[in-house]
């Protein structure tokens, strides 16, 4: 059976419609992954095809011509990623980075960038070091804490604020309602992008404060199992997408229907995993709170967090994620030690994840940044970031505890 593309629309508004006031659990589990229509498949196919045939020239038989451009199973994560972000528009990438790096081509040569200082260092790399010399585009980085500081950087030539809250891996959030209202007081026309992977849309979704574009890492907590790499942005400025659009269809780093599988499996589970993670979190942050060899705890979900308000008010679950970062009473070597003799953290990049990771940003995510910046930043040789996963709280407490032995 053949659908034409009306009825098709109607088959998929049809479903879509009574999702619309469901929880968060329930557009995960259902949103975007209606049965297929001829056969009635409840899991959403892998649909491999990269071209699609044509009734007469120009007139494919339903909406993709191909796969570059579109491509059935995407189509299906699409609408999947804008219901949870509460979103109308969204487009999927190979990673995260090719998602930023679609936004940063809108902006035009001589204009410039205003970006959170200590984001992510992927993000950083691609403004610094590519955007910047090739594109003549001025970048300027600076804390968002004090939003004067923003409002005196705005400019004629300010085309795009880029933020990140929490920061990695020293978790400062920024007030996002506060900022979009001085920076469009300011000028409407400029673009607000929060890049939310520290919080998935479980915790917060960022377009409710009127923002213009939330950029997901699938990678991290989406995809959940440390198996796929994809990006995702959400927007709901229709002449944006369709810009937006156009740059993504040209530059061609679009993601492979596997992964966007894959993506669709990760996501059922997503509130299970975030609810899991928050909860683990709050008791790993509390435990290194109070161990005397523990100099300093980032978590904003610590009452005694200079960020706990602000969390209060951003984070609509009332939980923050699975970063913990802490600076310990030691030297390089007590901290190596430390990290060596955990045996449920394992030592690697990357977070989100089911399983518990731990970082050690000096000498790993860091290591680029210069030693200068990392100490104005409090990142010494003692300082960890913990990626807290899903596993048996006592389990993870315990091994904290006996690492901390060996200090
Ligand atoms: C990992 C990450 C990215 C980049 O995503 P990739 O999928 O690795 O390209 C961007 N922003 C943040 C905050 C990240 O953690």
């Amino acid at each position: 059976m053949i659908m034409d593309k009306e009825t098709h629309k109607k088959y998929i508004s049809h479903h879509e419609e009574h999702l619309k006031d469901k929880g968060i659990g329930t557009k995960l589990i259902h949103c975007g992954q209606e049965p297929d229509i001829v056969n009635g498949t409840v899991v959403v196919p892998i649909s491999l095809s990269t071209t699609y045939a044509q009734h007469s020239p120009g007139t494919p038989y339903g909406v993709f011509d191909y796969s570059r451009c579109g491509n059935p199973t995407r189509e299906h994560l699409e609408r999947l990623l804008c219901a949870i972000s509460k979103g109308e528009h969204c487009i999927t990438f190979s990673s995260g980075c090719a998602a930023t790096n679609c936004i940063a081509q809108l902006i035009p040569s001589g204009n410039e960038i205003i970006c959170i200082d200590d984001v992510y260092g992927g993000t950083q790399r691609l403004l610094r070091r590519v955007v910047n010399p090739n594109s003549n585009i001025k970048m300027t980085f600076t804390p968002m804490d004090d939003l004067n500081v923003v409002k005196g950087l705005l400019n004629e030539k300010t085309k795009l604020v880029w933020l990140e809250s929490p920061t990695n891996p020293t978790l400062k959030m920024t007030d996002i309602p506060e900022l979009v209202k001085v920076v469009k007081e300011y000028n409407k026309d400029i673009l607000i992008v929060v890049d939310n992977t520290f919080l998935s849309p479980y915790n917060c979704t960022p377009l409710d404060f009127g923002i213009d574009i939330v950029v997901e890492s699938c990678t991290k907590y989406l995809g959940g199992h440390s198996d796929v790499t994809m990006g995702s942005l959400v927007t709901n400025n229709l002449d944006l997408k369709d810009k937006l659009y156009l740059i993504a269809k040209s530059s061609g780093g679009c993601p492979s229907p596997f992964d966007c599988f894959l993506l669709i499996r990760g996501l059922k589970t997503l509130h299970l995993r975030m609810e899991r993670i928050n909860s683990n979190s709050i008791k790993v942050a509390e435990f290194l709170s109070s161990h005397p060899k523990v100099e300093k705890v980032y978590y904003p979900g610590l009452e005694k967090d200079p960020y706990h308000n602000l969390m209060k008010k951003l984070c609509h679950s009332g939980g923050v994620g699975g970063i913990v970062s802490a600076k310990l009473k030691t030297d390089m070597e007590g901290t190596i030690k430390f990290i060596k003799s955990l045996k449920i953290f394992c030592l690697a990049e990357s977070l989100g994840a089911v399983e518990c990771l731990i970082d050690h940003p000096a000498t790993m995510t860091h290591g680029s940044v210069p030693p200068e910046e990392r100490k104005k930043l409090g990142i010494e040789d003692s300082f960890v970031r913990f990626a807290v996963g899903c596993e048996d709280i006592k389990d993870i407490i315990f091994d904290l505890e006996f690492a901390m032995k060996e200090l």
